[in-house]
């Protein structure tokens, strides 16, 4: 119910509208972006923040970045939607070069990350029954693991708080640590069909199990003759310095789950990405979405899979990664307790003897920094991959004056 009067600064009202309208499934911090532009946000007052967050790892390239602007402008122009019950001339071209930046051979293209992890579940499950016979199958999954919201995916989370409430949840996952390859073999029987792993857990605090994890997950995989299935939406797509945090290792999945990035901030987009002798035990009917690979994000997609292409993104996020987190671990001990980082991606430890993750959020926000804590003590550091080295020394140097 309106009155017709308002009160307070735009930012004001705007807030106490979201407060009052939308669901409070979110905690945001206080402020309200009017337009973005590379890797600032301009909020409804004019003040400019430099974007650390950038949207979970969905505005890799920088928001509107000038390509992907100009590909989803020209396909406005031509046709948006027509659902997968006709062919459009967009789709075809944006899975072949999706399928070649993964060195894979098919793609089953949806919309938003959980989707696509609900899709990569179907198709292992599917696989299992068709190929292996198997009609209980199980996946194994990692402690600390963060695959989306939905009921099957919140089925294998440990987080409490995605948990509580929500049941019934849906049974064959297997949790294990993460981190830990003689756990996941262990827990494998006749009735896996998968392992399903983030390469670095991103929602956990950017966690980088041992080196040899991935690898030895592979040859175990390999050699059980079960699925190796790789979340990248969060990790994937230049943000680790690589084009997939599992090249950094030499992992090649059996299915890559991508999302976020794949969308260029412009829209949801998401794939799973496997072989034929995989994705091939789909068949019509069996698995569908009114909007997945529509013309426009097929647009959007193709013009994200040229960017990659270049390199140019994965060798920044390298280069600038380094930068980011050498200042960073210089805070080790200056209310930092602990600094893990894979190219432009950094999970900062806060020492609670200086506030909480969200307070130095607030301080970092007065700053001009946005930034978002995760569970509780910890930041986690990913601006867009546009970002210069100047910029980057600023969020260092911000950092540690919030941190005093
Ligand atoms: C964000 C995220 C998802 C879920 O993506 P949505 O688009 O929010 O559904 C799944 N897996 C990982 C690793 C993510 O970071």
């Amino acid at each position: 119910m309106s009155t017709g009067l308002t009160i307070g600064t735009l930012s004001e009202q705007a807030i106490a509208l979201d407060n009052a309208y939308v669901a409070r499934n979110y905690n945001p911090l206080p402020v309200v972006a009017a337009s973005a532009e590379g890797a600032w946000i301009t909020d409804v007052e004019g003040r400019r923040y430099l974007d650390c967050l950038a949207a979970y790892s969905a505005v890799n390239f920088g928001h509107r970045h000038p390509a992907l602007v100009a590909a989803a402008h020209d396909q406005l122009d031509r046709v948006t939607l027509v659902s997968r019950a006709f062919h459009s001339d967009r789709l075809g071209s944006f899975a072949r070069d999706l399928a070649d930046l993964a060195g894979k051979e098919m793609v089953l293209p949806m919309n938003t990350g959980a989707e696509a992890v609900e899709s990569g579940i179907k198709v292992a499950r599917k696989w299992g029954h068709d190929v292996k016979g198997i009609t209980t199958p199980n996946i194994v999954v990692a402690a600390g693991n963060f695959h989306g919201r939905t009921i099957s995916i919140i089925s294998f989370s440990d987080d409490g708080t995605a948990r509580t409430g929500f049941g019934p949840f849906t049974p064959g996952f297997r949790v294990v640590p993460f981190g830990d390859a003689a756990a996941a073999e262990a827990a494998i029987d006749d009735d896996t069909v998968a392992v399903l792993v983030e390469p670095i857990q991103g929602e956990a605090g950017v966690i980088i199990p041992p080196a040899d994890y991935l690898p030895a997950l592979r040859r175990i995989t390999r050699e059980r003759d079960v699925l190796l299935i790789c979340d990248e939406i969060q990790s994937g797509l230049g943000r680790t310095g690589a084009t997939f945090a599992s090249d950094r290792v030499g992992v090649v999945p059996d299915l890559y789950l991508l999302g976020k990035a794949l969308g260029g901030g412009v829209v949801p987009v998401s794939a799973v990405i496997g072989n034929r002798d995989i994705l091939g035990v789909l068949h019509p009917g069996e698995h569908g979405s009114t909007f997945g690979g529509n013309p426009l994000s097929a647009a959007v997609g193709s013009a994200v899979v040229a960017l990659l292409g270049t390199g140019e993104f994965q060798e920044r996020a390298l280069t600038l990664g380094e930068r980011l987190s050498d200042s960073l671990l210089q805070l080790v001990g200056h209310g930092v307790t602990a600094v893990r980082s894979a190219g432009l991606w950094a999970g900062v430890d806060i020492d609670p003897s200086v506030g909480t993750g969200r307070d130095i959020c607030q301080r970092l926000l007065a700053r001009g920094i946005l930034v978002k804590d995760t569970h509780g003590q910890t930041l986690r550091i990913a601006p867009p991959l546009v970002v210069t080295g100047d910029e980057v020394d600023f969020i260092a140097h911000e950092l540690a004056r919030a941190l005093q």
